[in-house]
């Protein structure tokens, strides 16, 4: 079905080729038994949890990681197969929905187990061990602690995980931590196993420790930003990472076109001011579809008919309003790119998560419920050209 009609006001292309060919890249950089578990939390970073998994489903992806109950019941529930983590907490009223959905469920520390057992209903869980990020999970040092985990009956121990929090540089300080995180995890799980615990899986992998400490291992590498083919900033840029290509287009329409005279004012707070006769872009997206705001008077550029216009006066909620004086063909109805590719230019998430000052999975993870996700293969958006 032809999905014109739902490029309205605006909207998120993902762009379903790149999404494939990153499945590649990171598999081919996989360490030897390691299989890909992609964070599709918080609607796959802004692109569409249901899309992008059922998509991930089709290339045997066969385990995922969420930050929620709701979001691993939500995507269960858009038919989507295999393991599916839960990597936050999640209320122990909610216990029967993470037994209905088949979500695997991460166990914080021994007295959260406990309490999940109580519950009576068989749970599969994972563990999370604290290696030093000191956020969720029992203390690696806490071995007694941890073996009383496996004593709980109702619960069936698939994998045991940690996170790591100075893998985006190899610089020696974060180096050595890093490397120190990961001999305490794999310390403890020996000493676990070494107890008679059956630990079958085991991850410490995020998209930095894949780029930049592969050889750490696991069984799992949970991937997220890198898998939508973005950095989080372009001072952290991996070589590793150069073949990646991004999932996702932000674009809305021109609504409106408007001339203003010299010393003519715009917007909010009479932030703009015409310094020459002026043409006015106003386009259908604002800072409640994830625009940050604080991109407003010319901190953040959009690209009309393959050129940089620069945001004139104060980001809308619903609207925002670009100087396009310089690109005189402009009219209603246009495609403005916010994030994407335009004629030979391009603003990437990171273009934008710099001028924001915050890292591109903010920017795409806060993209608005209210943009459609439309999925689009690359042919067909060449032909649209
Ligand atoms: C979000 C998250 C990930 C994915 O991180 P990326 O840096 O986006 O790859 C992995 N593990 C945990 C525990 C997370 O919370």
């Amino acid at each position: 079905m032809d999905d014109c009609f739902r490029r309205d006001r605006a909207w998120i292309e993902l762009d379903m080729g790149a999404l494939r060919h990153n499945v590649a890249v990171l598999r081919a950089l996989l360490p030897p038994g390691c299989a890909l578990m992609p964070a599709v939390k918080a609607d796959a970073y802004g692109h569409g949890a249901a899309l992008i998994a059922r998509e991930l489903n089709r290339l045997c992806v066969r385990a995922f990681c969420v930050a929620s109950a709701r979001e691993g019941a939500q995507l269960r529930g858009s038919g989507v197969e295999g393991e599916i983590l839960v990597l936050g907490y999640t209320h122990p009223q909610l216990i029967p929905l993470l037994h209905r959905a088949r979500l695997t469920q991460t166990v914080l520390d021994a007295s959260y187990a406990e309490c999940l057992n109580r519950a009576g209903l068989p749970l599969e869980v994972q563990i999370k061990i604290d290696t030093g990020m000191h956020r969720l999970g029992e203390r690696w040092t806490q071995i007694d602690a941890l073996e009383r985990i496996f004593a709980c009956r109702n619960l069936r121990v698939t994998g045991a995980f940690t996170h790591l929090c100075a893998d985006e540089t190899t610089g020696e300080e974060d180096r050595a931590y890093t490397h120190a995180q990961a001999r305490a995890f794999q310390d403890a799980v020996a000493t676990l196993r070494k107890r008679g615990c059956q630990v079958p899986k085991v991850h410490a992998l995020a998209s930095y420790g894949l780029l930049n400490y592969p050889e750490i291992g696991g069984d799992y590498a949970r991937i997220g930003i890198a898998l939508y083919g973005v950095l989080s900033g372009a001072s952290n840029a991996v070589p590793r990472a150069a073949a990646l290509r991004p999932v996702l287009s932000l674009k809305a329409r021109v609504a409106q076109l408007q001339t203003l005279r010299p010393g003519e004012r715009a917007g909010y707070d009479l932030q703009f001011t015409a310094r020459r006769e002026t043409r006015l872009a106003v386009l259908s997206i604002g800072y409640a579809d994830g625009l940050p705001r604080c991109l407003s008077c010319g901190v953040g550029t959009v690209l009309l008919r393959g050129c940089r216009a620069p945001i004139a006066g104060r980001i809308c909620m619903d609207q925002t309003l670009v100087d396009a004086t310089e690109i005189p063909e402009t009219a209603p109805g246009d495609e403005a790119v916010l994030i994407g590719k335009s004629g030979a230019e391009e603003i990437t998430a990171c273009d934008v998560a710099e001028a924001a000052g915050t890292i591109s999975n903010e920017i795409l993870s806060r993209l608005g419920g209210r943009l459609e996700r439309i999925a689009v293969e690359q042919c067909r958006m060449e032909q649209a050209v």
